[in-house]
């Protein structure tokens, strides 16, 4: 049977190792204690909850569909049904349904809204009546989409969707990696509010259907389902620091464990690993694949997660949540009430409301650099200004993302295409992660899969 050494056990990593069961002799090294990466569970005030993603993409089938594989199935749960909500404009503002990550699909529906004034209301309507311009090379969100619908909707209404996924500026991130659907019809080069009025009618989603689903208990539980499931052997805080080719198209693996070098072969290995960890272990094999992982950025993000007393609290939000634009000068990027928003948390600690609120985007490394003491006191604060005074937490736990969310920058997608070009150039080497073709749990399954099938391909 042919040996494969997964590096990195995130979802991206167990998801290969989880589709080469049966098939191959699989090791998993992982250099965290614990399996699961950007997906793991923590607590505060004795209550579980999630420090990474909290939600899995239901539209697309990878995520989900494993999770229910690896006997998650009756653990799946839908949110609570809440519209997405912007703070903007001093006050929370739901986003009028049927928009796609922001762009609105009926301007009519945002009068009144307070999102946007009326003159950005008016620009965006004016979309369809604006000569075509056909999307032929990659170019920025704002640049596209400001273009079309004014900087106002890329403000208040685009660029807090894209802060909220990707932790990224609608600036710098590309039109076609980013936003890939909104490109997919602005390459046609028809306006985009009746192309997406026409989407939307063809493929609406089912009456009923979720966009995301989460995991009872977190869906932190999903990695290690995944990696019980696999049948992998899975060799935690071992951590990969370089690789050999050896004879027969064999790799060698030398990792670092808590007790001391280890060394390993395999017939081929598949890096799961944030760009910048792959680029370091490639460097030996291919300055171009290292340059060009390289050269992908990446925000650092920070998770704040409180605990109030509803006896105690002055006051309980409504809703599931917000999403903030940068454009409005506040810290807070997003804020998620969870107790709220998943019924199984609110069931585990009826007396207790929990949320969690996230800070940091792109560029924000002196706001992030700030002691955890501060991060907190700057969230309540913008909370209680948002929503309205809850008083003081029983706790607080503040989680950091260093290097966390990979950045889609302007030509993203051909940057990905040479990275594969020259990682297929190495015999037995694969990579899959959230620096390819998405950085959601259901895309770096997506690419996790694809790793796999792809080392079992190879002859
Ligand atoms: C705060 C936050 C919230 C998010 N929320 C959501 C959400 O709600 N829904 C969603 O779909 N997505 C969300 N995402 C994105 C998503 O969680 C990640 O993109 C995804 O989990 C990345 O998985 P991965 O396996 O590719 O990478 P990672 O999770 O980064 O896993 C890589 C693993 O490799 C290990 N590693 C690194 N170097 C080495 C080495 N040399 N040797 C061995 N091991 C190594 C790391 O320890 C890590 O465990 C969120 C991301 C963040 C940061």
């Amino acid at each position: 049977m042919r040996s494969v050494i997964v590096i990195g056990g995130g979802i991206s990593g167990l998801a290969a190792a989880w589709q080469l069961r049966g098939q191959a002799d699989v090791t998993v090294l992982e250099s965290h204690a614990k399996v699961g990466g950007k997906l793991r569970t923590g607590t505060v005030a004795g209550i579980t909850v999630d420090e990474g993603a909290e939600s899995l993409m239901a539209l697309r089938p990878e995520a989900v569909e494993l999770a229910a594989a690896v006997g998650l199935g009756e653990a799946l749960c839908d949110p609570a049904k809440a519209p997405t909500t912007i703070w903007t404009n001093g006050a929370l503002r739901p986003l009028p349904a049927g928009h796609v990550m922001g762009v609105p699909t009926d301007p009519s529906a945002l009068i009144g809204t307070g999102l946007l004034s009326p003159e950005g209301v008016a620009r965006v309507a004016a979309e369809e009546t604006l000569p075509a311009t056909p999307l032929t090379e990659d170019c920025s969100v704002t640049e596209y989409l400001g273009g079309r619908f004014g900087q106002e909707a890329v403000d208040r209404l685009i660029e807090p969707m894209l802060g909220g996924v990707y932790a990224g500026l609608a600036e710098r991130l590309s039109l076609r990696a980013a936003m890939p659907r909104i490109a997919a019809l602005a390459e046609q080069g028809t306006p985009l509010l009746p192309a997406l009025r026409r989407m939307r009618a063809a493929g609406a989603p089912r009456s009923g259907a979720v966009a995301v689903q989460g995991v009872v208990g977190g869906t932190g539980r999903f990695p290690a389902a995944v990696a019980e499931a696999c049948g992998a052997r899975i060799l935690t805080g071992t951590t990969a620091r370089s690789l050999q080719q050896v004879g027969d198209g064999r790799w060698r693996v030398q990792a670092m464990t808590g007790d001391g070098a280890l060394t390993m072969e395999a017939d081929a290995v598949i890096l799961a690993l944030p760009a910048f960890a792959a680029a370091e272990l490639l460097r030996p094999h291919s300055p171009l694949a290292e340059a060009e992982l390289s050269s992908i950025p990446h925000a650092s993000t920070a998770v704040i997660t409180m605990a109030f007393s509803r006896a105690q609290a002055h006051f309980l939000p409504q809703g599931n949540g917000f999403l903030v634009p940068p454009v409005d000068g506040h810290t807070l990027k997003a804020a998620s009430f969870l107790s709220n928003k998943w019924s199984w948390l609110h069931d585990s600690a009826p007396e207790t409301f929990v949320l969690r609120a996230s800070i940091g985007r792109i560029g924000e490394d002196a706001l992030l650099g700030r002691p955890d003491r501060h991060l907190v006191r700057s969230a309540i604060a913008e909370l209680h200004h948002a929503v309205g005074p809850m008083g003081e937490p029983l706790a607080t736990r503040v989680t950091r993302w260093d290097r966390g969310l990979p950045q889609y920058g302007v030509g993203h997608r051909e940057r990905v295409a040479r990275i594969r070009e020259a990682a297929g150039k190495l015999p037995g080497i694969a990579l899959c992660g959230a620096a390819y073709e998405g950085v959601g749990v259901a895309a770096c399954v997506a690419t996790g899969r694809a790793a796999a099938k792809q080392v079992l391909a190879q002859p």
